[in-house]
């Protein structure tokens, strides 16, 4: 039996309402305590905005919490049922590695799940060992919490516990847990599993269930189940619209990793770009290029078109009519998304009003910098600073056609360049978490126990927008290299 622990000190407060679902949502758990667990990333600020006693939490009390030793006397440890297109491939998934331990209860009212990665083995392993190597985790850690500074919605990551025990890979690699914080768990792939049981009542529980969690204010009186459809639309246009614009790729979009929140999660194999171009891959398991940086959207809508699916049976008695239905919210998705990216676009270009050139100015900027090979981030940053000796682009005919245009278009519109240029300060990151920048900060805390590299690296990602002169260091793309730069899934 699982052991329980008081939390008046360290400030859990759970309520369990996904267990309160049909019982084939989900599998209770014991908890498989690990070694000799120490913790070696803790989240304060986060912890702090959860009502949890940061403090008591890091304590030994505290940490045999997060490493799953024990559980707190409001927890219910549990593993989640779901299925997903795996690259376009239908599998019975669920969580293999991860408990979560409830859902904690801000006094502001805010529910959000705790979930424990890496915890152990559950139903739903299949062959694998219910563990995580600490190298991922902690780049789960880094990639997450820059995302969430980005200020784009993300799950979070509170801490990082190394369990003293090896996880076997291709080597034996250093085990740990992650506790990873989201406002909640709901999957496409959750509604996949549910629309799979056969059973429309456990469908319809799921999709009431969603509703009244992430969509409480939405109008539901014509069509809820279409309402709950076009919401999850419309969060993800934003969400896809958000990566595209910093350049992240997720690298793993299958439908058990697209949250039903609009939220980004799970963070295998994904990267940030460094050169334009829509074609970047990094996810070593990717050979197809399938969910390639400019593929993105298109992803999304493949698997949006999977969460209709699910849907058919409570959006109309009548299946062409459901299908109907369907078909018209998904073909929202292209405008929503595209009005998204314009905006955010023209917020880079220091853009306030909207003019139909925009998109030709916008297009023509990135044709140059994929032909020229300029790095995404960094020419923004330097149109900012007015730095463009820096770029790729500098001292070419066409950019200087370019840039001409795009100062006219500045000059046409009524604020002035003092305030153009602070919004372009607030669109575009001085840093983005560049994968040879996080990969020497992994190396050091997992080969040499050295957290300080990551420590530096965070304390500037996590200010992305301050433009500080600490950043600049950090900003520089990698030296060119033969390689091109693989991530792996890191289970
Ligand atoms: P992911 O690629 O991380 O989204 O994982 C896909 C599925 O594999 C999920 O159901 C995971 O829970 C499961 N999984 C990944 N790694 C492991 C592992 N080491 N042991 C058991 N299940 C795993
Ligand atoms: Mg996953």
């Amino acid at each position: 039996m699982t052991k329980k622990v008081e939390t008046t000190e360290t400030g859990w407060n759970f309520d369990n309402s996904y267990a309160r679902l049909p019982k084939s949502f989900f599998s209770s758990l014991n908890l498989d305590p690990v070694h000799s667990p120490e913790l070696v990333i803790f989240n304060s600020s986060l912890a702090t905005s959860l009502a949890l006693n940061a403090e008591a939490l890091q304590k030994n009390d505290g940490v045999e919490v997060l490493a799953g030793n024990q559980v707190p006397e409001s927890g219910l440890p549990l593993a989640q049922a779901y299925a997903g297109h795996q690259f376009g491939h239908f599998t019975m998934l669920g969580d293999g590695r991860a408990l979560l331990l409830g859902e904690q209860i801000t006094p502001q009212g805010e529910r959000m799940d705790i979930q424990l990665k890496g915890s152990g083995r559950t139903p739903y392993s299949r062959g694998g060992d219910g563990r995580a190597a600490l190298g991922p985790m902690l780049r789960e850690h880094i990639i997450s919490e820059a995302m969430h500074a980005l200020g784009i919605p993300t799950t979070r990551s509170l801490a990082v516990v190394s369990t003293g025990e090896a996880v076997i890979r291709e080597t034996n690699l250093p085990g740990a847990i992650l506790t990873r914080v989201a406002v909640s768990h709901l999957r496409v792939g959750t509604f996949q599993y549910a629309a799979g049981l056969g059973n429309v009542e456990d469908l319809k529980a799921l999709a009431d269930y969603t509703l009244q969690r992430h969509f409480p204010d939405v109008d539901t009186t014509e069509n809820r189940y279409l309402s709950l459809l076009q919401e999850v639309i419309k969060r993800q246009a934003a969400l896809l619209a958000k990566w595209q614009l910093v350049g992240f790729i997720h690298g793993v979009m299958n439908t058990d990793n697209m949250a039903i929140s609009g939220e980004t999660i799970d963070y295998g194999p994904c990267a940030f770009m460094n050169t334009y171009d829509p074609a970047t891959v990094f996810s070593s398991i990717d050979t197809q290029g399938r969910y390639a940086y400019g593929n993105q959207p298109y992803m999304a809508i493949w698997n949006l078109a999977r969460f209709a699916e699910t849907l058919l049976p409570l959006l109309h008695d009548e299946q062409e009519q459901a299908v109907k239905l369907a078909e018209q919210a998904i073909s929202d998705f292209q405008e929503l998304h595209i009005h998204h990216w314009h905006k955010g676009m023209r917020n880079k270009l220091g853009l306030f009003n909207e003019e139909k050139e925009d998109e030709a100015l916008i297009k023509d900027l990135l044709s140059l910098m994929q032909k020229h090979q300029a790095d995404y981030t960094n020419t923004f940053r330097a149109l900012t600073f007015d730095q463009l000796e820096e770029t790729a682009l500098s001292g070419t005919e066409e950019f200087n056609q370019w840039h001409e245009q795009w100062q006219e278009r500045r000059g046409r519109q009524q604020e002035s360049n003092e305030d153009s240029q602070q919004l372009m300060r607030n669109s575009n990151p001085a840093v983005i978490p560049r994968n040879h920048r996080v990969e020497e900060a992994l190396e050091a805390a997992v080969e040499q126990g050295d957290y300080s590299v990551m420590e530096r690296l965070l304390a500037v990602l996590l200010r992305p927008y301050a433009h500080s002169p600490e950043q600049e260091e950090y900003a520089k793309p990698p030296e060119p290299s033969n390689q091109p730069y693989r991530t792996f899934c890191g289970t």
